[in-house]
Order: C-alpha cells, then structure tokens, then sequence
C-alpha cells in the first residue's frame, strides 16, 4: 500500500501535535527538537481529532522472570503477581511473556513466575535464552543455540503450541544485512511469528534509577523519575497516533513493549489509566500483528520500531518531545544521597 503526503498536510499534523504537547509539562526533559512549524499552528480543530483518536493495542512484556533485581522487600515473584494482577484487574486479553528461562536468576523463583503467568491465562514467548542480541552474538550458529536453548522451557510451560513468538532482544537484528537476512528466515524457517514492536515507552531506562532511589529513600528522586516517565507515556501516545495516522492514514493495531520489572509494576496503573484515557483498546498480539501495517519487506523486518522505521524510510521528519535515550536522561537521578533527584 503506498500512501502519498502532501508536505502541508505533514506539516499541519506535526503541528497538532506541538500544539498538543505543548499543553503538558517538563518540556525540558526533551532531547529531541520539535520539527520547525508554521506560526499559524494552533489548530484545535487539527489537535482534537488525534486526541479523541481510539486505538487497539497489545500489551506484550519482555525479560521474564524480571529485568533487574527485585527491591528491598519483594521478589521476582512478588513483582510478577501484582503485575498480574493490574493486568488483570484491567482485563487486558492474552498479554504474551517474552521468557529469558536461562537469566541470571534462581531456578525456582523462574519457575514460579512462569507459571504465575500461565496460571493467569497468559501465554509466553521466546526472547531467547540468556537474553543474547544479534548484535552481541558472537555467531550466528551461538544466536540459534540460545533460541533453541530457550524452547524447552516454553514446551514446559505452554505445551507443543501457542509459543512461537519471537521478541528480539533489544530490537536488533544485528549489525550486517547477512545476519538480519539470516535471523529473518530462520525464523521463518522454524515457523516463529517476528513479534514487532509499534511502541514503546522506554520503561527499560528507568530501573537502575528507581533501584538507586528505592535505596536511598529518595523520594524526590522517585516522584521525579515519575513525573519523567508519565510525561513521556503522554507523548509517546500522541506520537505514536501522529505516526500512524501520517504513515497509513489510519490507526495501526498497536504493539507495546514493556518489561516486567520493580519499576514497571510500580508505574503500571498509571501507564493502563493514560492508555485508556487515550482511546486505547486491548487485544491480542496475535490480532495486532494481523493489521497489514505488519506485512513488512522481509529486508525490514525486525528493525527496531514499526513506526520509527517506516518514518525513517519515508524520509518523513519524527516529531519530537520523546527522548531517544532515556537512559541518559535519568543517569543522574540518585546518584548523590544528599540531594534530591533532578532531572538533569
Ligand atoms: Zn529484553
């Protein structure tokens, strides 16, 4: 399907989307320009179609048993019932795990939160083994062994169907065209599904941070990683709207990647509450990945995230306000016991 844009239209709708960003707070936080606009850009009438929007999306979390270490007072395993839990509480349909069986974890604690997962319903998926990237493999043939590793705890867990989901680690697909081409028909070839990735809020980036304040008992410091993340949720779920409806004139089936860990089940309510709130409905990984947007040239598939990469390859200007790197963002929180945490 080719779409053709006009660039007053482009520039109209990156226009909404400043207007509408500009609304919310801490637009210090941004390390990404917003694209130059035209002076006469507020447009509400532009603005609130976007907004009032409704989506289906798919919930999908990665690095189980957990991303991290648990904090003080809880567990892998305690972290992974109250996840359950919100999801639950939410009713959000068939929400995949995408398993790590080989992470540096106790084996029974591992156990017990894959089967917490399947006990409520949930089905699992492959993330590989150890966690092992394309693009930190040192061979090919060491990358298949680690997906291969993974399966048999996906056959314990869920039996001889329903798990041949990929999550690449990282989103990568390696370094050199001959090993994405190779990892894209592998895979093929062993009848897995890709589990792309629409968007992402970059949870990932927050919880070496939030186990430094929890630490220190910062709570300056944790209300400030909050105010960071939720602010980014808000923007992320107007960017990702603006993208879709730019790149195929509608709203895609959204896929959303997060990661099961003592920050994201602490943030976890309030991430639901804004989906919601933005005109998001659940749905199955295995509907998302239905919607056409997902029929990707095979020498693009898997590359990082759908909307980023068909924008990127359209040569359409990302809109901004969402920081490209986290991480780096909230490097310097909690770092000093006496001060409280800033945003820096
Ligand atoms: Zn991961």
């Amino acid at each position: 399907m080719s779409m053709s844009f006009g660039s007053n239209r482009i520039r109209a709708v990156l226009a909404s989307l400043a207007f509408t960003i500009c609304g919310l707070n801490s637009a210090e936080a941004s390390d990404k320009p917003v694209a130059e606009l035209p002076s006469a850009s507020r447009n509400a009438a532009l603005d609130a179609p976007l907004s009032a929007a409704g989506f289906e999306v798919a919930v999908t979390v990665d690095d189980l048993p957990l991303q991290g270490e648990p904090i003080q007072g809880s567990s892998r395993l305690s972290i992974a019932r109250a996840f359950l839990a919100e999801l639950k509480s939410r009713r959000v349909p068939e929400v995949m795990g995408f398993i790590n069986a080989g992470a540096p974890a106790d084996l029974g604690e591992t156990d017990a939160v894959l089967r917490a997962w399947r006990r409520a319903g949930y089905p699992l998926g492959n993330h590989t083994l150890t966690h092992l990237s394309l693009s930190d493999a040192r061979s090919f043939d060491d990358w298949k062994a680690n997906v291969e590793g993974n399966e048999q705890y996906l056959i314990r867990y869920m039996g001889s169907k329903g798990w041949r989901y990929m999550r690449l680690p990282n989103l990568t697909t390696g370094r050199s065209k001959e090993r994405h081409d190779s990892a894209v028909d592998y895979l093929d070839a062993r009848r897995y599904r890709l589990a792309e990735v629409s968007v992402s809020f970059g949870d990932w980036a927050y919880v070496e941070a939030y186990k430094r304040c929890t630490m220190q008992r910062d709570e300056a410091g944790i209300a400030a990683l909050e105010a960071t993340y939720f602010d980014q949720v808000d923007r992320g779920l107007l960017r990702m709207k603006l993208l879709s409806q730019l790149l195929y004139s509608r709203q895609i089936r959204q896929v959303l990647v997060m990661h099961l860990s003592a920050w994201s089940v602490r943030t976890l309510p309030g991430v639901l509450s804004r989906i919601e709130a933005a005109g998001g409905r659940y749905i199955t990984l295995a509907r998302a990945l239905d919607d056409p947007a997902y029929r990707e040239p095979a020498a693009e598939r898997g590359k990082g995230l759908l909307l980023e990469r068909v924008a990127t390859r359209r040569n359409m200007p990302l809109p901004g306000q969402v920081l490209n790197r986290p991480d780096l963002a909230v490097a310097g929180v909690c770092r000093n016991s006496s001060r409280a945490g800033n945003i820096p």
